[in-house]
C-alpha cells in the first residue's frame, strides 16, 4: 500500500509534496495550496514583479 502524505498546515492528504523554507517555521511537507500560500505570505509578488521604470 502507498503511503498518503498529508499536509502539516491543514492535514489534507497530498499526492505531491512541497518541501517549506526554513525561515517559515513550518516542518513540512505542505500541500501545494499551502506551499503557495506561504510563498504569497512571505514574498509577496517580490520575485514576480520587477519594476521596470528603466526604459
Ligand atoms: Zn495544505
Amino acid at each position: 500500500m502507498a503511503r498518503e502524505k498529508a499536509c502539516t498546515v491543514c492535514k489534507a492528504s497530498t499526492q505531491r509534496e512541497f518541501y517549506p523554507m526554513k525561515e517559515w517555521d513550518v516542518e513540512g511537507p505542505l500541500c501545494g495550496n499551502c506551499y503557495s500560500k506561504r510563498l504569497h505570505d512571505y514574498y509577496p509578488g517580490e520575485h514576480v514583479r520587477v519594476n521596470k521604470d528603466l526604459d
